[in-house]
């Protein structure tokens, strides 16, 4: 972590810490109903608390024109001062006079949750004055909100060139997880990369491509790489306009060294819908009215065999239609092997984006990764190999 300046590098007794969250939570009816982004923030607003801190919470929540009631954060502080087992006060703005008084009135040791900051155009537009605004609340910035990193925004990076700025606990373990993934891996590195289509992925594959030693191709994305090789894939989920693109992406591949592993077997169903009746069948012999819903037994098998002769492991994407049983199992078995693997000290591996973090829950396997972002957009930037601003302004 000796690229980014940390918690560990800041003074915060007695002041004034800004400190960008993501309270971005599910809500149903006024009630927060799942709060792991909430529970991600405590070891900084502790750590702030504790050593005498005046911790003052910034969030946006949704995507408000304006300020919109039902997007108010108050609901949520409440929430979140249970969850801290620390009161948590609230200002109904995040600057102006509210947001001033409430900061005055905040002693050393004591928590406040700013009002939405997307209530105010300036936040998107990274406008200086309302990064001003915001920046005389506070006397230093902690940004612990890598999920929002990737967004240029008032209180992701704006803040960060106007008071000295450093990672909280959340961004720093995340940065940390990141590095060892893809920055400076121990080799070989196996990258799983499945979901839906390819064309939504082109930026990723071809980052991935030049970084890692294997990237296993999976999900309907792998239909569109089978097809582009020459097999039928009936009435699979196919991208065939973007067959030239695929196989610049395996010649690529070649070129820099990367083994590309695609399924060998496939499981095909005639309709997309839970337990339709399938078979398994070799890549070669899908008939023209299947679909291809999972990878088959033999590609598991294959996958787990490359597990056992690789280092770390970044996975991206479901290998098939994993809300369907049992269109799930590849998904299952192989998200299980690598948190076997990782739980036996064999593996680093690292996951998120997308629909990711539920498959790995659906496949009880979470627990079992090093780490498992909870963040969508920025951990696909970060997969694309793009800078993050947010994360760029917290550099040394
Ligand atoms: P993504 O958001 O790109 O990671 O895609 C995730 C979605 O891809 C999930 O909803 C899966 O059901 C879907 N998916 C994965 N494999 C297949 C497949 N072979 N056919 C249709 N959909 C698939």
């Amino acid at each position: 972590m000796a690229a980014f300046r940390t918690l560990d590098d800041a003074d915060v007794a007695g002041k004034r810490v800004l400190i960008r969250v993501d309270l971005n939570v599910p809500m149903d009816n006024g009630r927060v109903t799942d709060d792991t982004r909430i529970r991600a923030i405590e070891p900084t607003v502790r750590d702030v608390t504790e050593r005498g801190g005046r911790a003052i919470l910034l969030a946006h929540f949704g995507r408000p024109k304006g300020r919109e009631a039902d997007q108010s954060l108050a609901p949520i502080a409440r929430h979140l001062g249970a969850c801290l087992g620390l009161p948590v006060r609230f200002a109904d703005d995040c600057i102006g006079e509210a947001a001033e008084a409430a900061v005055n009135e905040l002693r050393d040791g004591e928590a406040l949750l700013l009002e939405n900051t997307r209530f105010h155009a300036g936040e998107e537009k990274n406008t200086p004055e309302f990064v001003s605004a915001l920046a005389k609340l506070g006397d230093i910035y902690v940004n612990d909100s890598f999920s929002t990193a990737h967004r240029a925004h008032a209180s992701t990076e704006g803040l960060a060139h106007q008071l000295p700025a450093f990672a909280g606990r959340s961004m720093e373990s995340e940065l940390d997880a990141l590095g060892k993934a893809l920055e400076a891996p121990e080799r070989p590195v196996l990258a799983v990369v499945g979901g839906a289509k390819v064309s939504t992925k082109l930026e990723l594959l071809g980052n991935l491509t030049a970084k890692v030693d294997l990237l296993v191709i999976g999900g309907g994305m792998a239909n569109t790489f089978l097809a582009a090789l020459g097999h039928d894939v009936g009435k699979s989920l196919c991208e065939h306009d973007l067959a030239p693109t695929a196989l610049k992406i395996i010649e690529t591949a070649k070129v820099a060294g990367c083994e590309i592993v695609l399924p060998v077997d496939v499981v095909v169903a005639k309709d997309f819908k839970a337990n339709a009746p399938h078979r398994v069948v070799p890549v070669t012999e899908v008939a023209s009215d299947e679909m291809i819903l999972d990878a088959g037994p033999a590609t598991i098998a294959l996958v787990q065999e490359k597990l056992n002769k690789v280092k770390t492991v970044v996975w991206n994407g479901p290998f098939g239609a994993f809300e369907l049983t049992p269109f799930d199992a590849a998904t299952v078995a192989v998200a299980r092997s690598v948190a076997q693997a990782t739980e036996a000290g064999h593996l680093l591996s690292v996951a998120g984006g997308g629909d990711t973090v539920a498959a790995l829950n659906h496949a009880d396997a979470a627990g079992g990764f090093s780490y498992v972002s909870t963040a969508g957009g920025a951990f696909l930037e970060w997969l694309e190999g793009k800078a993050l601003p947010g994360v760029e302004a917290l550099r040394r």
